[in-house]
């Protein structure tokens, strides 16, 4: 058994703490939101109410927080208060500045640590069955394993410090422009008499097959599971695809990569939660484009 201080308490830290308590640990809780603090009292999480009662005793000490302002802020206290040696990891998605700045605390503290975003949302951080993506180094990663066991299911050790947050940010670049282009053939069919189900039988079994297609299918039918069959109720909402995709412009300008693709997803993705598509699926993004479009469904 552990004793974790746990830092963020939200829809993807809640559940995450509590796969924690349920694998053996001792969890005390942090978080601004009273009502945050008392779900998590009720699976067995121990609510503090302070920075400095959360870390004290812990050997580990875990964020989840929404960005990279409040990532760095949290840090900012948080080495002022723990022990040397205390194993510091972020789970939150945040801008690669941040992380490399939240690193560079911890070491000037002597203390380990990881930046370790995720996938897999809120149905997955419930599951325990989420994927880690892990910057940093190979000891601290060892040492925190058994830890990202508990809450997920596939744990990617990607490099060095901000590594995590890279793949994170790449991998969520491709499904925003994947999820596009699979909008704009259903758009295309539709307009070329194609029904859902046969555009679905052929490119799910040929060369245009990907996870927006096959898992997500953005239109009702061919994929049962998917947010379209549920009035695009999320799932992952197209906010937080908008914050992914303006991360990783926001890291391809600072690196100077050529990424034309992800700034007209970001773009779209934009007017999509200017258009009120912020809190449905991003698999909505269909019906933007249909409606660009001028038409209407199948
Ligand atoms: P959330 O808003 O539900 O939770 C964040 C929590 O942090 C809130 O409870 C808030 O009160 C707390 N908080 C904010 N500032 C704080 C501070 N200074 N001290 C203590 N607590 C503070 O957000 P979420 O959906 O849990 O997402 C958390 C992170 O996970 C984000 O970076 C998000 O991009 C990422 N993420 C979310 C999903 C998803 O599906 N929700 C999926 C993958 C990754």
């Amino acid at each position: 058994m552990t004793t974790i201080g746990f830092i963020g308490l939200g829809h993807m830290g809640g559940p995450m703490a509590a796969n924690l308590v349920k694998a053996g640990h001792r969890v005390k809780g942090f978080d601004l939101s009273p009502q945050s603090l008392d779900q998590a009292r009720e699976n067995g999480v121990l609510p503090c109410k302070t920075l400095a009662e959360t870390v004290d005793g812990a050997e580990t000490v875990i964020t989840m927080l929404p960005a990279g302002k409040h990532v760095v802020s949290v840090w900012e206290d948080l080495v002022a208060v723990v022990s040397a040696g205390t194993l510091l990891v972020d789970c939150s998605t945040i801008d690669i500045d941040s992380a490399r700045k939240a690193h560079a605390m911890a070491a000037a503290k002597n203390c380990p640590s990881l930046d370790a975003p995720v996938s897999g949302g809120t149905g997955g951080a419930s599951a325990g069955t989420l994927s880690f993506m892990i910057g940093g180094e190979r000891d601290a990663f060892l040492r925190a394993e058994p830890l990202f066991q508990a809450m997920g299911k596939r744990i990617v050790h990607c490099g060095d410090a901000a590594a995590g947050q890279a793949a994170k940010i790449c991998n969520n670049m491709i499904l925003g422009i994947s999820m596009i282009a699979v909008g704009e053939a259903f758009v295309l069919g539709e307009k070329l008499g194609l029904s859902h189900q046969a555009l679905f039988d052929v490119a799910s079994a040929s060369s245009g097959q990907c996870w927006s297609l096959t898992t997500y299918c953005p239109v009702p039918g061919p994929v049962p599971a998917s947010p379209a069959n549920n009035d695009y109720r999320p799932g992952f909402a197209g906010a937080l695809m908008l914050k992914d995709l303006l991360l990783s412009q926001e890291a391809a300008g600072a690196a100077g990569a050529m990424t034309p693709l992800g700034a007209k997803a970001a773009e779209l993705y934009r007017s999509f939660v200017e258009n009120g598509g912020g809190d449905s699926d991003f698999s909505g993004i269909i019906n933007l484009l249909r409606d660009s479009s001028g038409s209407g469904g199948e």
